[in-house]
């Protein structure tokens, strides 16, 4: 029988950490997952996927090079996912030098870590399409080319380069799924679908009156992260490292996950005016329910960016199995089901 493997999770706290956990301890895993030190053990995603007792927890600072070759030489792992660093776009606009320190910086610090540490373990890291940003042409594949949009953006774009680097430098197993955005119920509420979804909820048992977003007609590819941690699995098994897109290939605006989102709590809303003006209107009670804040508007966005997954279709035999109605169906309703029984959200 092959000898049990260990993977070391950065940032296993986070929705993808939770995922990807229990992937791989369904998959036989010994799995080490790292987090910042903190004084209270919070781990509300792991605990919901019922993994929380599973996963062994170690402290980690991404920001702090001793204390990523100390994990690494107490963990001896075979394989290493970097999920770890600050993820907002949003607050990387507030945190920027803190975005590039940890998703940037980081990454390299563990690259450099796994070179003079663990040479023969293989790498994911979790890059992103906000390295993207201008999209002329219509689906983006591994051959697009970048112009990050935000800090975040270009902290990524530092660490995907590090991960070519170090793969032709030294020949190292390290691939970067290029990630476009991937929700779940377990999605932090800084993030626009699960902002919706959690306020929507209180809204629906009428705590709260509405929801306050930014710009409605921005885009995204959107899918799910339970099917996107497959994709980091796979690439790790391959014999030949390297990089791929993992993408929906579809675009949808954030007006219409609102609008899929209500009608799954049994809402209907409509919206009229455009901009700032925008309002949504609840169609039975003619009540306003989403209004519009130049607060949540960002300095600069990407274009609509839409992926071509062809790639990991191909080489990963990589299928997502949730589409877009039934991503934000899957959300809006655990998210009713949590407001109607008054639990808190993580
Ligand atoms: P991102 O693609 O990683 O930035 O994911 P987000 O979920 O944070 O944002 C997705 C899109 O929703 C962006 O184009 C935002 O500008 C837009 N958006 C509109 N209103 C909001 C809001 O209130 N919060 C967030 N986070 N995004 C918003």
């Amino acid at each position: 029988m092959r000898a049990q493997k260990t993977a070391l999770i950065t940032g296993v706290t986070g929705q993808d950490g939770a995922y990807l956990t229990k992937l791989l301890l369904e998959k036989n895993y010994r799995v080490v997952g790292a987090m910042r030190r903190a004084s209270t053990l919070n781990l509300p995603r792991l605990a919901a996927l019922g993994v929380a007792d599973d996963v062994e927890l170690m402290t980690l600072d991404m920001q702090d090079f001793i204390s990523i070759t100390q994990l690494i030489k107490d963990v001896v792992p075979d394989e290493i996912y970097n999920l770890g660093g600050q993820s907002s776009v949003q607050a990387s606009f507030k945190q920027p030098l803190y975005t590039a320190q940890t998703s940037g910086r980081g990454t390299m610090s563990l690259l450099e870590a796994m070179r003079i540490i663990a040479p023969e373990a293989r790498l994911f890291e979790a890059a992103s399409s906000e390295i993207f940003g201008q999209n002329p042409v219509g689906k983006i594949d591994e051959s697009h080319d970048f112009h990050p949009r935000s800090p975040y953006g270009v902290a990524k774009l530092f660490a995907y380069w590090s991960v070519v680097n170090y793969r032709e430098a030294y020949n190292l197993h390290a691939s970067n799924g290029l990630m476009f955005n991937h929700e779940s119920p377990l999605r932090g509420m800084e993030f626009v679908t699960r902002k919706i979804t959690t306020t929507l909820a209180q809204i629906a048992c009428g705590r709260q009156q509405q929801l306050m977003l930014g710009n409605l007609d921005n885009a995204r590819d959107w899918g799910f992260a339970g099917d996107y941690v497959e994709a980091m699995w796979l690439m790790l098994q391959q014999e030949i490292a390297d990089d791929y897109i993992v993408a929906s290939g579809e675009t949808h605006s954030v007006r219409e996950f609102i609008i899929l989102a209500a009608a799954a709590m049994g809402m209907q809303i409509e919206f009229e005016g455009e901009g700032l003006q925008a309002r949504g209107i609840d169609i039975k009670t003619g009540r306003q329910l989403v209004s519009i804040s130049q607060d949540f508007y960002r300095p600069s966005e990407p274009d609509p960016l839409v992926g071509d997954a062809s790639k990991a279709h191909k080489q990963l035999d990589w299928r997502p199995k949730l589409d877009f109605e039934d991503l934000v169906t899957l959300m809006a309703e655990h998210d009713l089901v949590r407001a109607q029984s008054g639990q808190v959200w993580y």
